[in-house]
């Protein structure tokens, strides 16, 4: 039904001589305090009497209602039972100020009556129009609060609307702040989707977790009982990049969010220490790292550091290809992903930056059709430049090459500068507990969802787990609305409803694609690294070993003298042969490595402690993150932002840019705005969106 339509059966069922008459009084209307052109706004109802059964909404003259268009129309609706309190209003952009909101009722008998029909009107209202603001780009103080995005990833106006052209509108029922709501997952994005809603006054949720703790990819691990902290998840933000060109320095601002989160919880916590999160600087890359993959020795066999190839490249391995053809391929394929433009695009506005590349045609190629079907690069060139990145989509190897690929070395166009959280990422997830402790349960793992019917002819979802892995008769629990925020490779092993065919795909195994990646880290009982002519502080070795690939120092406790760990970090295809590795092989072939670069002394260092985490074994993720296909970006994402069986589905995996905390957080944002809008809570939405820098929402 589109908008006309819903006009015309609104005026025939009311009559075309509607006269307004003294039973105004059914029903006080209001709406929101801020009314702009464009946006949304809620028309609020504070019934007198009982409602009728079905009713319309029109903002028209206050003296002629008669004089109505299909513009006019708010939403026809359908009371169920319950007292509706809101309607979601959809506000055209050419809507004139001070006309009035009137209620009409709308039950046939009342209809044949042929009584007044007006049953409540606003006082007029004063719409706004909407001020352009300045770009973050322009101000120069790229603050995600400040932003105006035209890469709108999630259109609340279209939203309301759609439904108001297909459903006939959004109204709220009775106590729509009320609405029971499931968050499944006590990952950072359902922890923080939480906070969020009780910061705009949503209190009825409830955190449902299969583990015995929350904080999911975040995994903080203190070892042997020392103050030596391995991160097998998360361990470093990217803040701030400085270029080499014009030594201009830009702020990451969709990791604004993660450092703003912390910054609520410590003044939610009031700075106590037992919570409170402190970022320190994380160094990502050393001078004096050991480089073993592709290069040479030192005339004395020694292995070369990262400043001594800088300074003479020829202790690098002469390049595998180089040919006219390859070099030609290279710099097209240089000239989308290593683009200045292209990059600080991404760092000031990663929503703009991302419809951009959408737009552009960038996710219906792979990396390599584009160079074989559209440079017309030999299978072998392609082959070549393909095998030397874990990458084949452009948008997540823009996105890499914006963040860990601005690494400050000769080649690269400028300089990231990082941080990490003193005592660990767990500190983070740990600092929601206070707040969220008394409506939290754990060691519940959801293995099926269910769309079942509510009261008064609305839908619930309902949600089953096992007692037990032995006790295998289900037990569930209803609720109104369901945020499911857990990663697919997980809801795949749920029983789910039938999902429209976009969203169903995303979900299902053959769909949405993901990664895996591997972490050890032993504890030595002197940082042996930190000493001798060329010390290391911070950053990651190379060791001759291809399946080990990088060994990290963590910059915890630098040059203090107490033990330390070297971690080993690998992802890509390695991780997934890891898994066939037992605990203590993995172990003793990262040990090697690490030999390999030091010497024997660090077998002799070694405590024999460590920690080993190959995600892929993981009980409750069984993935790193996700790493989606062609395609699959501009697909799947605006499914995610449809509502369906009254479950929200959020987490990493549903935002425009993966494998970050941020990515986490912004899907949160969005996930509680689109609940807000399925609850008719316009006005809390707008808030919501506001506080939670979520300007790149439309509402
Ligand atoms: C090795 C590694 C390194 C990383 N490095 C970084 C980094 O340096 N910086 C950065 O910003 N990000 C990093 N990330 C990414 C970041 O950790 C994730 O993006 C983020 O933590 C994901 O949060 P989430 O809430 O979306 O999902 P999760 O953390 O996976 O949360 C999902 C939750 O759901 C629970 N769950 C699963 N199934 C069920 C079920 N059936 N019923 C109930 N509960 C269930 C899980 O136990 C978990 O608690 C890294 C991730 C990994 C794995």
């Amino acid at each position: 039904m589109d908008r006309k339509v819903l006009f015309a059966i609104a005026t025939l069922l009311l009559g075309q001589a509607q006269t307004v008459s003294g039973r105004e009084n059914l029903v006080r209307v209001t709406t929101s305090k801020d009314v702009r052109a464009g946006e949304l706004a809620n028309v609020y109802l504070n019934w007198l009497e009982k409602p009728p059964n079905s009713l319309t909404a029109f903002y028209t003259s206050c003296s002629h209602p008669n004089d109505t268009t299909p513009d006019d129309i708010i939403g026809q609706y359908t009371v169920r039972g319950q007292h509706p309190q809101r309607l979601a209003w959809a506000v055209p952009s050419n809507a004139q100020s001070d006309n009035c909101v009137f209620i009409y009722n709308q039950d046939e008998n009342h209809h044949n009556e042929g009584s007044s029909k007006v049953i409540g009107k606003s006082k007029p209202v004063h719409i706004k129009r909407k001020v352009q603001k300045r770009s973050a780009a322009e101000m120069g103080i790229p603050l995600l609060q400040d932003f105006d995005s035209l890469g709108t990833w999630f259109d609340g106006v279209a939203s309301i609307k759609q439904k108001t052209d297909y459903k006939g509108g959004v109204s709220s029922g009775a106590s729509p702040k009320n609405a029971s709501i499931a968050i499944v997952g006590g990952g950072i994005s359902g922890l923080a989707t939480a906070l969020m809603l009780d910061s705009v006054g949503v209190h009825n949720w409830e955190i449902i977790e299969a583990s015995g703790r929350v904080g999911g990819r975040f995994r903080t691990k203190y070892m042997a009982d020392t103050q030596e902290w391995a991160e097998m998840g998360p361990m470093r933000l990217p803040h701030s990049v400085t270029y080499k060109e014009d030594n201009e320095t830009l702020l990451y601002t969709d990791h604004q969010l993660t450092f703003q989160m912390a910054e609520i919880l410590n003044t939610m916590n009031k700075n106590a220490s037992r919570w409170r999160i402190d970022f320190i600087p994380w160094i990502q890359h050393h001078p004096n790292e050991l480089i073993a993959q592709g290069t040479r020795r030192h005339a004395d066999g020694r292995i070369p550091t990262r400043g001594e190839i800088e300074a003479n490249p020829d202790l690098n391995d002469p390049p595998s290809m180089t040919s006219a053809e390859y070099e030609d391929s290279e710099k097209k394929m240089d000239n989308i992903l290593k683009d200045t433009k292209t990059l600080k695009s991404i760092q000031k506005d990663v929503w703009r930056a991302h419809k951009t590349a959408m737009d552009e045609g960038l996710d219906d190629w792979s990396e390599q059709a584009m160079m074989r079907h559209v440079f017309k690069a030999s299978e072998n060139v392609t082959d070549q430049i393909w095998t030397d990145s874990d990458y084949d989509v452009f948008w997540d190897e823009l996105h890499h090459n914006s963040n860990l690929g601005l690494d400050g070395s000769k080649d690269s166009l400028g300089e990231t500068h990082w941080l990490c959280i003193d005592g660990g990422f767990s500190r983070l997830s740990d600092a929601f507990l206070p707040h969220i402790k008394d409506r939290l349960t754990l060691n519940r793992q959801i293995r099926k969802l269910e769309s079942v019917q509510g009261p008064n002819d609305t839908s619930r979802t309902r949600l089953s787990w096992y007692p037990s892995v032995s006790n295998r008769t289900f037990e569930s629990k209803e609720y109104d609305y369901t945020i499911m925020a857990v990663p697919f490779t997980m809801t795949r092993f749920m029983d789910l409803p039938t999902f429209s065919s976009v969203l169903g795909r995303a979900i299902s195994e053959a769909g949405l694609r993901f990664k895996s990646a591997c972490k050890v880290a032993l504890l030595f009982s002197e940082r042996f690294w930190e000493k001798g002519e060329r010390p290391i502080f911070g950053g990651y070795s190379k060791p001759p070993s291809d399946p080990v690939g990088a060994l990290y120092y963590p910059v915890y406790g630098l040059n203090e003298s107490r033990p330390g760990l070297i971690m080993h970090y690998r992802g890509g295809d390695w991780s997934d042969r890891f898994v066939s590795f037992s605990d203590e092989e993995h172990v003793q072939t990262v040990l090697d490595s690490i030999v390999s670069l030091h010497g024997e002394q660090a077998r002799d260092l070694y405590t024999g402690d460590y920690e080993r985490l190959c995600w892929l074994q993981d009980e409750h993720t069984a993935t790193a993150w996700c790493r989606p296909d062609v395609e699959q970006h501009k697909l799947y994402i605006p499914a995610y932002h449809k509502t369906e069986h009254n479950t929200i589905f959020i987490g990493e995996h549903t935002a425009p840019t993966h494998a970050w905390v941020s990515s986490s957080l912004h899907s949160s944002v969005r996930g509680s705005v689109q609940l807000l809008l399925e609850l008719g809570l316009v006005d809390e939405a707008k808030e919501l969106n506001k506080r939670w820098m979520g300007r790149w929402i439309k509402l």
